[in-house]
């Protein structure tokens, strides 16, 4: 949430920070601002999206070679000009961007207005440059002073800030929220993440929370926070394409992502079938794969769409490895003293790597001597750093703020992780290569699923005044219910919900009548005939049958209203492709209702806030 970008060198600051907010945008729109060193220290925010910026700056150009930018996510104040960042001391002397949340601003606030301090905004972040502020008032050295106020917060933390007092330094932090600097020559580039750096420079290195840099024109030095200790940090290389972070024809990220999915499913595979042994290769789980064979218990978090995949991993891993897993949502684990012991390992899945309470869930899991692995998209974000082992699912950088090609990566990750506990533990050769030959058949059967896209627009322009919607479906499919009626909540903002099947009769079906659609996932495996009978019984209530099935099943043409045709693939890999028919149906609906797709109200990517 939020993107930060900061700028020293010889260009102009004020471009290639707006050109950087575009890339972040993804993070948080409900403002953007830029602060600029010119001899004093210039401040331009709007709430809005970064294009009214934008704008704000054609006609008022700023000029100079350090500042910061950034688009914020609210969490405290809402999202008006006031409240936009950069925030600024009363003189305006200092400039801060933040992303995270100031959790002890109202005890400092307190005691800065105390000491005659005033505030103009309502927001945790303002509280920071007056503390900042206050120091330098006090010591008359930015380094400290920025150093000491970072000391007195308790809370999370990406922070850039750029001052009058010191016109040739950018400073930043990190605590909680991510930070990168971009080694150019000459200049620096520090961002949120590496898709506002890579245009200037593959060279990045990443703060570690805990740990702050002052970076001029030819030099930087990173610091310890606490001790004022020196660390020398590592420059990374970073892989990106820039290609893959723009829209490439599509009028939509989410759509360019969904089409993508072929490719990042061979992605999320590649290197990773062997078929001498008729089983997976996970290079990054190697060192820990014994005692994954031998746990007692393995433990999923993850948020939002990860939990789904982790629902589905919970199948997976039980119905094939047979060893018992739990999935719990990140947010709840982290704070409800859980029965952890050492034999048990926690993996936290998330997209970003950095998702927050995902990221604290998993540090409790480490406190309390579990061993953790983790499942992300990014590669060098916190979860990948932090876990024991892992695997990445190679999705490539998704910016649609709705997930969809780094879900059904994960869902492959999972698959290949189950497949290769079950073939050290119970599953024959034989079995294994079917498995393997029916993974190389995916991409294709993907992409097949995905030509059906015209016959989905169709429903979706029929049932786009919908006010309600409800998701069915069972086994493997029941988390891919709960998926779809996300995906529509997302961005389309009609209510939706998803259940198992069989739950309906337990409370839902009192909502079925002439005007609720229901889509069912009525994939050909072990528990069609139960779902055909859940089929029935909407029906007889009047229900609005919208149906997924396997090619060549005619029978379920005369139970439902729409039936939306998939290829077949074992069974627990249907969940890949029963998706995406429901990402596509969540995309038409939007577009048919008028939707911002990418950037849904509310939402933002990537949530590195509590
Ligand atoms: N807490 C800050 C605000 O509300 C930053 C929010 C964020 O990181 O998204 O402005």
């Amino acid at each position: 949430m939020c993107g930060i970008v900061g700028y020293i060198g010889e260009q102009d600051a004020t471009s290639i920070l707006l050109n950087g907010l575009k890339r972040l945008e993804y993070r948080g729109y409900d403002s953007a601002g830029v602060a600029v060193v010119n001899g004093g220290l210039t401040v331009k925010k709007r709430v809005g999206k970064v294009s009214v910026l934008d704008r704000v700056l054609q006609t008022e150009p700023v000029s100079g070679t350090v500042g910061i930018g950034h688009t914020r996510w609210a969490t405290h104040g809402a999202p008006n000009d006031l409240n936009a960042h950069p925030h600024t001391d009363e003189d305006g002397e200092i400039a801060l961007i933040h992303n995270g949340i100031i959790e002890n601003y109202a005890a400092l606030k307190k005691k800065l207005a105390a000491d005659g301090y005033t505030f103009r905004s309502e927001t945790d972040t303002e509280v920071l440059v007056v503390l900042i502020r206050a120091f330098y008032d006090e010591l008359g050295d930015m380094a400290k002073a920025f150093r000491y106020a970072l000391k007195q917060v308790v809370g999370a933390y990406g922070i850039a800030m750029v001052s009058a007092f010191d016109p040739n330094r950018l400073y930043v932090a990190r605590n909680g929220s991510p930070l990168a600097i971009g080694i150019g020559d000459g200049e620096f580039i520090v961002a949120s993440d590496a898709s506002a750096i890579v245009q200037h420079t593959r060279q990045v290195v990443y703060l570690d929370d805990g740990e702050m840099a002052v970076i001029e024109r030819d030099r930087y030095v990173t610091k310890r926070i606490d001790d004022d200790t020196t660390v020398d940090k590592e420059v990374e290389e970073v892989e990106f394409d820039l290609a893959e972070i723009e829209k490439g024809g599509y009028d939509h990220f989410m759509l360019k992502e969904i089409f993508e999915q072929p490719e990042t499913i061979r992605n999320a595979m590649r290197g990773r079938l062997d078929s001498e042994a008729s089983t997976v290769r996970l290079g990054g789980l190697m060192n820990v794969i014994d005692r994954l064979r031998d746990a007692q218990r393995l433990i999923i978090v993850g948020c939002g769409t990860s939990f789904h995949a982790g629902l589905v991993g919970e199948y997976l891993i039980e119905g094939l490895a047979g060893i018992p897993v739990e999935v719990e949502y990140a947010s709840e684990f982290r704070y409800r003293d859980p029965i952890i012991t050492k034999d048990d390992i926690v993996i936290a899945i998330s997209q970003s790597g950095e998702t927050s309470d995902t990221l604290a869930a998993l540090r409790e899991a480490k406190r309390r001597g579990a061993m953790t692995l983790g499942i992300v998209n990014v590669v060098g974000s916190s979860i990948a750093r932090e876990t024991d082992a892992g695997v990445y699912s190679h999705a490539g950088p998704e910016i649609g703020v709705a997930s969809t090609k780094a879900f059904t990566s994960q869902l492959m990750v999972l698959a290949l992780m189950a497949v290769k506990l079950a073939r050290m533990k119970r599953m024959s050769a034989s079995e294994g290569e079917a498995v393997l030959a029916a993974l190389r058949e995916l991409p294709e059967k993907v992409e097949y699923a995905l030509s059906r896209h015209e016959q989905i627009q169709e429903i979706a322009k029929a049932y786009a005044q919908a006010p309600n919607f409800l998701y069915l479906g069972r086994g493997y499919n029941y988390p891919v219910a709960l998926e779809g009626a996300l995906k529509l909540k997302e961005i389309s903002y009609i209510h939706a919900e998803g259940y198992p099947a069989a739950e309906m009769k337990h409370g839902p079906i009192a909502l079925i009548d002439e005007n609720m659609p229901v889509v069912f996932i009525a994939a050909q495996d072990g528990v069609y005939n139960k779902v055909v009978s859940n089929i029935e019984e909407v029906r007889a209530r009047n229900g609005r049958v919208i149906a997924i099935t396997n090619e060549g099943n005619q029978q379920i043409e005369g139970l439902a209203e729409h039936v939306i045709y998939v290829p077949e693939t074992l069974p627990f890999l249907s969940p890949i492709i029963n998706v995406l028919p429901l990402q596509l149906l969540s995309y038409y609906m939007a577009v048919e209702r008028g939707c911002n797709v990418d950037q849904p109200r509310n939402l933002a990517k990537s949530v590195t806030v509590e």
